[in-house]
């Protein structure tokens, strides 16, 4: 059986329409009914999302940069890189995460989005577009991928990964949850996957297998980061053309 590219999108398609929405809405929301292991879960996305923001802002201002945000779920990082003055194009497989995303983006006055906005004629809102990571083209500066590559096995991966690249001209940034606590993860977010047997379904990659896939397409890791907390496991990588 085909897994991503085929019978397994669609499974995570159908899940982060339904279900799978309902529960990470609520993950990436700021309400209160969630449990303690979302609760958790919530603190380590928020610690991606803010290590990556540094790591863009490392580099000089993102004021003008055109950003590709792939697999966006609810703008978590769109919108904080619109306000910084990115130019983004946020995409995601779910039709229902992308809406969410809108519906989040017009709780934002407009005069807030943009503190660069003097400079930058024309609107800097963040595009959101229904699309899955197979179907993205054109050429970015920057293109992030967080907590996406969980849905595709490293085989499907690399291909994925070198597709990413490219559509990038300066970086990439992945996000990925590290081989290292393969069983540890499983047996405590298997819930929060897609699938019938959801836990088998969470692949895991070991950051020299991304490595390698980097280096096959003639890119290099620059920077490294890890977020840690209870349930949330994630790494981070910066990847520059070599
Ligand atoms: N990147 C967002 C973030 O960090 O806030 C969302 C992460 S969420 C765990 C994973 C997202 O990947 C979901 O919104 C899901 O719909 C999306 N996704 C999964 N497979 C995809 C694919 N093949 N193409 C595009 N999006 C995909």
């Amino acid at each position: 059986a085909e897994e991503v590219g085929g019978g397994d999108k669609e499974v995570v398609r159908e899940y982060f329409n339904n279900s799978g929405f309902q529960r990470w809405k609520k993950i990436y929301g700021e309400t209160d009914d969630v449990n303690r292991v979302q609760k958790d879960i919530r603190l380590g996305h928020s610690k991606t999302v803010e290590n990556v923001l540094k790591m863009l802002a490392d580099d000089g201002p993102l004021s003008g940069v055109t950003v590709c945000d792939a697999g966006c779920g609810t703008g978590s990082l769109s919108i904080p890189l619109a306000k910084e003055g990115a130019i983004v194009s946020a995409s995601d497989i779910s039709a229902a995460m992308v809406a969410e995303a809108e519906k989040k983006l017009k709780l934002f006055p407009l005069s807030m989005l943009c503190n660069a906005r003097e400079e930058l004629p024309g609107s800097v809102m963040p595009k959101f577009e229904v699309k899955d990571l197979e179907s993205l083209d054109g050429k970015y500066n920057t293109v992030v991928c967080l907590d996406v590559l969980i849905h595709y096995p490293q085989n499907k991966a690399d291909g994925m990964i070198g597709h990413l690249a490219s559509l990038a001209e300066k970086r990439l940034i992945l996000s990925f949850a590290p081989k290292t606590f393969y069983y540890d993860l499983l047996k405590r977010v298997g819930e929060l996957f897609p699938g019938p047997s959801k836990a088998t379904r969470a692949y895991l990659h070991a950051e020299a297998d991304v490595e390698r896939a980097l280096r096959k397409v003639g890119w290099k890791i620059n920077k490294r980061g890890i977020v840690t907390t209870q349930f949330y496991f994630s790494r981070l990588v910066e990847a520059v053309p070599v």
